[in-house]
């Protein structure tokens, strides 16, 4: 077995899955065997495979100018050009750019630009993050301690209380109501905490609060009607920052430009990863407002320079399959065909799958969703140790399908945003025969 480090999983080189190459939305397997690409590789490939304009784009741009940097006084046109594209798109007024290459490093970028900025502007006590129970926020020092995963967490001695973070509720109904409370009542319950951690830890110690819009690789989770709007008028009432993890969200995912858009959010700091390039070319952004990198930069600022920066930081290739990328959802529309392929996809995930006696709940918004395997439909119990999750995605497999079960048991559906609707009825068709195999599987 060639000598890889593969960190998620047990399963020895025969039994894992080699993948040999893709067009569109399917992938092939080295025995030539086909599958749906279900999460879009790990939600990113939103153009699909093989898309010769990205290519001819990026192997143009490796052509010119194969490497150049933002440090110590250079630019050059792809990033200056990504900066004013995204600024045109971007819910966040005179927004400013900062690159990287992955969803995690763009996460720790906007932990320390906080932490600069409140230094900068004399506040250096504001510094706490709030995050939530069930956040995916990356796998780096700062991001994985912002992720509330176990496995993210044990075995690392993540700095959560070095880095001042505070953890919420997960605004998930399903899992986390009381007794017989509504979704209002349990919206009103976890705001309440909130705001009574807020008032116990001292709000003007408190920088930003992170969240997904829709939490992706912690189970698919759409936060209740209301939601939002409680959360964003306590978090103005403390003077604490929106700061919206766009890295799964982001363009045109939930059938909108971005999560943020669908979901009432009114961000203040923004992170972008994955669709950015549709993972043809690795690049993730930190979006800050004008009025923050101002004092960022101010002649008052007397902490010194923001020393922070990646070698591949804004790289010319990477920018140029940025551009690219936005160049195509907008002249195909790919938002609006995401946001009607959505709808199907919901509507067709709920009547498939709402009576499946392993399934506790169907959820999701635009492109993308999750099935919760549970073991009894009533109480919404889980299927002990995660095997629900694992032998669904074994037998989507078996029937052409390439799904991942997140969470645990919540079988995860994100495909390119390219799909069209006779596909998404293919794809389900095939996860119907996996669910049903599943369900009997466990039962015997
Ligand atoms: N934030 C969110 C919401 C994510 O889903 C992910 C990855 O799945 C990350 C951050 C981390 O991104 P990356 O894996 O590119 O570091």
């Amino acid at each position: 077995m060639a000598p890889v480090i593969y960190p998620t999983t047990n399963l020895t080189a025969t039994e894992q899955m080699c993948i040999d190459h893709a067009q569109g939305i399917y992938v092939y397997d080295t025995d030539g065997k086909e599958y749906i690409e279900g999460l879009a590789g790990l939600w990113c490939t939103s153009l699909g495979y093989g898309n010769t304009e990205l290519i001819e784009a990026i192997t143009e741009q490796l052509t010119k100018l194969s490497f150049s940097h933002t440090f110590g006084g250079k630019t050059h046109a792809p990033i200056q050009e990504l900066a004013e594209k995204l600024k045109t798109m971007v819910p966040i007024e005179d927004a400013y750019f900062f690159f990287g290459n992955s969803g995690s490093d763009a996460n720790d970028t906007h932990y320390k630009m906080l932490r600069y900025y409140f230094n900068a502007i004399g506040k250096p006590e504001k510094r706490k993050i709030i995050t939530r129970e069930r956040g995916y926020h990356g796998v780096t020092v700062a991001a994985g301690s912002l992720t509330s995963l176990p496995a993210n967490l044990a075995h690392f001695d993540a700095p959560v209380e070095a880095l001042h973070i505070l953890r919420s509720d997960a605004p998930h109904y399903y899992t986390g109501r009381k007794g017989n409370e509504t979704e209002a009542q349990f919206v009103d319950r976890i705001i309440d905490n909130l705001e009574q951690q807020i008032i116990a830890e001292d709000p003007d110690t408190i920088a930003a609060m992170i969240m997904e819009p829709i939490t992706g690789a912690s189970g698919v989770i759409v936060p209740p009607e209301g939601y939002y709007e409680k959360l964003q008028a306590v978090l103005r009432k403390y003077g604490i920052l929106v700061w919206a993890d766009e890295v799964i969200t982001g363009f045109g995912r939930t059938g909108a430009d971005f999560g943020c858009t669908t979901m009432g959010i009114k961000p203040d700091l923004m992170t972008f990863a994955k669709q950015l390039s549709s993972a043809y070319f690795p690049i993730s952004a930190s979006v800050i407002p004008g009025w923050m990198y101002k004092e960022m930069v101010a002649p008052s600022n007397e902490v010194g320079v923001f020393g922070h920066g990646y070698t591949y930081s804004g790289h010319p290739a990477a920018c140029a399959a940025a551009l690219k990328t936005l160049e195509i959802y907008e002249r195909d529309n790919l938002f609006d065909h995401a946001a009607e392929v959505g709808d199907y996809m919901q509507a067709q995930l709920r009547e498939i799958f709402t009576d499946h006696p392993l399934v506790g709940e169907v959820r999701g918004k635009g492109l993308i969703a999750a099935l919760e395997l549970v073991s009894n439909k009533t109480t919404g119990a889980t299927v002990p140790g995660g095997k629900g999750g694992a032998l669904a995605v074994k037998a989507c497999q078996d029937e052409g399908l390439i799904l991942r079960a997140v969470a645990g048991n919540a079988l995860a559906f994100c495909p390119p945003l390219i799909i069209t609707k006779a596909e998404v009825d293919d794809m389900l068709k095939r996860a119907k025969s996996a669910v049903d195999s599943t369900y009997e599987a466990l039962k015997a």
